[in-house]
């Protein structure tokens, strides 16, 4: 049989999420309405509703006003009837988050786990995440689909790490989405953590309004996720957003990606602390940071953007500086994408939150005036959460779009369940 437009199973799988994508985009919607807008006749949508209520992911909720005649039912989506789980691996701390089907979390739990090698850091991740379900209240054949949110280079199709920087070589080939499928049994979806990111932004942050919009993670490593047209820019690759492997500085520091003077090389958070600790004998007795370090032994990020509030100290100026340098690298996205907002997230974004101005007056003073004028550039309203957020909104994009197979899979499950 034909799995193509033209066989009637296919025709009826699209038809039925069609109304169901309605009702998830609408407070509440009648029948009748839903007739009117999907050009289906009364009685296919009572059959697509009947099969939707059985499932749960469709409710009554009383009635609506009446247009002359019968007051129609309202029919409402039921964001409980599902949940997602949502993974975003970084090197130390791997959040994970259970979200309904409308992407309210639930809870959002982070690990302290070293994922610089595959083959332990993977299984020890899967245990310690089906303790926290076996701890949670959600049963696990309402879980749909797994979202995971990884950094680095991969081949999106098959979930395979192509070459990682961040979390290290070892990684190199690796297949995430076979080995949390193997586990789970279920639907896994894998993308770049920053195009994650951007995706929450758009869909559940502060870009609901934005169809054009560049997100950029500055982290352990920088990087962006780029959405034109409401949808994300991949390039023929996959590898589209590599913003921090732009060369700030010919023969700059020693980047993990090979070159040299890479934005990343340079203000990644491992770029600073490398940076800080060695100029720390140069430092000024009475300067903050120095006091830090006297007082503590060591110097961590929180106490760089700690005295970074102190005008004229060591830190203050280091993040300026990344500023300037954030703010040219801006410039460039900007007159290359011409998005209509720029959101600023990772680790770094809150402390660059501090030196907006100079990032603005650097990409009004660098990229055409026309495009920068126009462009919004603020920090991400979903700050640290982005990325596992992003993780949930993708598993949720992949499981409501046109062709999915969620309603079947919901079926067959409900179908066990009381046999
Ligand atoms: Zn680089």
């Amino acid at each position: 049989m034909p799995k193509g437009p033209g066989n009637s199973k296919y025709v009826k799988k699209i038809n039925r999420m069609t109304v169901l994508n309605l009702i998830k985009q609408h407070e509440v919607v009648s029948r009748q309405e839903l007739a009117e807008l999907t050009g289906l006749t009364p009685p296919a949508i009572t059959g697509i509703i009947r099969e939707l209520m059985e499932i749960g992911l469709v409710k009554e909720v009383g009635l609506a006003k009446s247009r002359g005649g019968r007051r129609p039912v309202k029919l409402k989506f039921n964001p409980e009837a599902g949940y997602v789980l949502g993974i975003e691996v970084t090197r130390f701390e791997t959040s994970v988050c259970v979200a309904d089907l409308m992407n309210v979390p639930a809870q959002i739990n982070k690990i302290d786990l070293d994922m610089t090698e595959p083959e332990t850091g993977i299984p020890l991740l899967i245990n310690t995440i089906k303790q926290i379900l076996d701890q949670g209240t959600r049963e696990r054949k309402n879980f749909l689909g797994i979202g995971v949110a990884f950094p680095g280079l991969l081949s999106v199709k098959e979930g395979k790490v192509k070459r990682s920087i961040n979390l290290g070589l070892k990684w190199k080939g690796y297949r995430v989405k076979k080995a949390f499928e193997s586990n789970w049994n279920l639907p896994v979806f894998v993308e770049n953590n920053s195009n994650a990111s951007a995706l929450a932004e758009r869909w559940f942050g502060g870009a609901v309004s934005y169809r054009d919009l560049v997100y950029i993670n500055l982290g352990e490593g920088i990087s962006a996720g780029i959405i034109m047209d409401d949808r994300i820019l991949h390039g023929f690759q996959g590898h589209a957003g590599e913003i921090g492997h732009i060369v700030m500085v010919e023969n700059g520091p020693l980047c993990n990606c090979g070159n040299r003077g890479c934005l990343e090389s340079m203000y990644g958070v491992p770029a600073l602390l490398r940076k800080v600790n060695s100029e720390l004998p140069l430092i000024k007795k009475d300067d903050p940071l120095k006091e830090a370090w006297q007082t503590k032994g060591k110097i961590g990020i929180e106490d760089v953007e700690k005295c970074a509030c102190v005008e004229g100290s060591y830190a203050h100026e280091l993040l300026r500086q990344m500023a300037r340098h954030v703010g040219l690298a801006i410039a460039d996205v900007v007159n290359l994408y011409n998005p209509e907002a720029v959101f600023l997230g990772g680790k770094m974004a809150k402390a660059m939150g501090f030196f907006m101005d100079v990032i603005k007056d650097t990409v009004l003073t660098h990229a055409f005036p026309e495009i920068a004028s126009s462009t919004i550039i603020e920090l991400s309203t979903l700050g640290e959460k982005s990325g596992v957020i992003g993780a949930c909104a993708l598993a949720l994009k992949e499981l409501f779009k046109p062709t999915s197979d969620i309603v079947d899979y919901i079926q067959s499950n409900t179908f066990q369940k009381r046999r």
